[in-house]
């Protein structure tokens, strides 16, 4: 857990703080499944003192390893995660809700606001590819590896049935 007190860094009005963190990250869970988190170049933390607070901003190239969604094969992902929060000095005439869930008492929780930003820069489903062509519904069979015959197999279970009305259909009138 990485933590940075922002009264330790002695800023003045209109001085910038600059500063790349090494981060190991736990992993996160989207849609039930865990990924892999990597912050390669770790994490670039700027704070800018500004009127009436700190300007607290972060940046990571973040990749996520963990099952494609659709074929459940392995899939790696880069997403680009930033984030800003703004921490006033003083509370006065702030609403509860506006202060960042990951200041407290101007000491910022840099890894739960990294966490957050990698969480929100990533897709609702991680694929291994766009143009992954997922499990069969039917046979499970990895359609990026091979085919099967399910797909031409239900669209003649349907001719069949259309066949079948139609005989009903010209019996009855
Ligand atoms: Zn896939
Ligand atoms: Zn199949």
């Amino acid at each position: 857990m990485v933590y940075l007190d922002l009264t330790d860094l002695g800023l003045r009005s209109g001085d910038r703080h600059e500063r790349t963190y090494p981060l190991d990250l736990e992993p996160v869970l989207l849609g039930g499944v865990e990924y892999e988190i990597l912050l390669a170049n770790g994490v670039d933390v700027s704070v800018d003192r500004v009127a009436g607070g700190f300007l607290v901003t972060v940046a990571a190239d973040a990749k996520a390893y963990g099952p494609c969604a659709r074929c459940l094969g392995e899939a790696v992902l880069k997403v680009r995660a930033e984030q800003q929060e703004f921490a006033p000095t003083a509370r006065d005439g702030w609403e509860e809700s506006e202060f960042s869930a990951f200041i407290e008492e101007l000491v910022v929780d840099v890894s739960g606001l990294v966490r957050e930003a990698v969480v929100l820069a990533l897709p609702p489903q991680v694929v291994c590819s766009p143009e992954c062509r997922g499990l069969c519904p039917q046979c499970g069979r990895n359609l990026n590896n091979a085919t099967c015959e399910c797909a031409a197999q239900e669209v003649d279970e349907r001719w069949g049935r259309l066949r079948d009305l139609r005989l009903e259909d010209g019996s009855g009138s």
